[in-house]
């Protein structure tokens, strides 16, 4: 997700963190129904790559430029980008570990417990021209929620956290290392100039759809990272991460389930 729609996500939780406490007046504020972590994550990963597109340009500002053919037909332009990338480099270097590979591109990775002198909430950045952060209380809460029923079964062996985070970055510098050539830099599209003026734009969410399908595709992940995004926030906020589920699901023309009915015991008759 982006990082504005992240910041509003979180920013009851955020002012909590960080002492910046408010009155409680949630009941101005819509309510979801808050699904246990395995239903959440049990019907994201059943989510197909290419049909996250949706919900990723629903956070680009220029999505009002494009029609669903053309979101389709990007989204799946920016996977295949993504893809031939990680096999690229799995193949140049001999190896698809992102640790190990980020080391050997000379990228400097550091895992501080969160970002400094900002009260956003972030899971993981890259900065240019070669560090990524990975941030560990994001990580170290969604450890938390694998002991939770059906959680590690559905998000697989083959996940490991900060590894998975470091990878979707790891494509950020390979963007940049090959910024005259790759798609998802040299795509761009006309915005309103004065004649005879042009004004081309890149389209940021192709280099994020891109950068999940260089991750999946280089640690072997059988779903889709898009369900990090949700599966992270649930770490902080499980109301803010059922919110992301019912519009996931829905952006991805599925219906989102309920969670199961509390067992109550049947009123006493008075
Ligand atoms: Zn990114």
């Amino acid at each position: 997700m982006t990082k504005d729609r992240f910041k509003e996500l979180m920013k009851p939780i955020t002012e909590g963190l960080f002492g910046k406490q408010r009155p409680y007046h949630m009941q101005e504020e819509p309510h979801y129904a808050i699904r246990p972590v395995g239903m959440l994550v049990e019907d994201l990963c059943r989510i197909d790559e290419a049909d996250w597109g949706k919900y990723a340009f629903s956070r680009e500002p220029l999505n009002g430029k494009f029609n669903d053919e053309q979101r389709r037909a990007l989204t799946e332009q920016a996977i295949a980008c993504g893809k031939e990338y990680a096999e690229k480099y799995a193949a140049q270097y001999g190896m698809r570990d992102p640790e190990l590979l980020a080391r050997k591109l000379g990228l400097t990775v550091d895992y501080p417990l969160m970002p400094q002198n900002t009260d956003r909430v972030l899971f993981a950045e890259f900065r240019e021209p070669n560090t990524v952060h990975i941030y560990m209380d994001g990580v170290r809460k969604a450890e938390v929620l694998l002991a939770e029923p059906g959680v590690r079964h559905a998000l697989t062996g083959e996940l490991q956290i900060s590894k998975l985070l470091l990878a979707h970055e790891l494509f950020h510098f390979v963007e940049e290392q090959n910024k005259k050539t790759i798609w998802t830099k040299t795509y761009k599209i006309e915005l309103w100039a004065p004649k005879p003026l042009h004004n081309r734009s890149t389209v940021g969410v192709l280099g994020e759809i891109a950068a999940m399908a260089f991750a999946k595709a280089l640690t072997h992940l059988p779903y889709s990272p898009y369900v990090m995004d949700a599966f992270l926030v649930y770490g902080y906020a499980p109301e803010a991460a059922s919110a992301l589920y019912e519009e996931m699901m829905t952006l991805a023309g599925r219906t989102p389930r309920l969670p199961p009915a509390e067992d109550t015991p049947p009123a006493l008759a008075t």
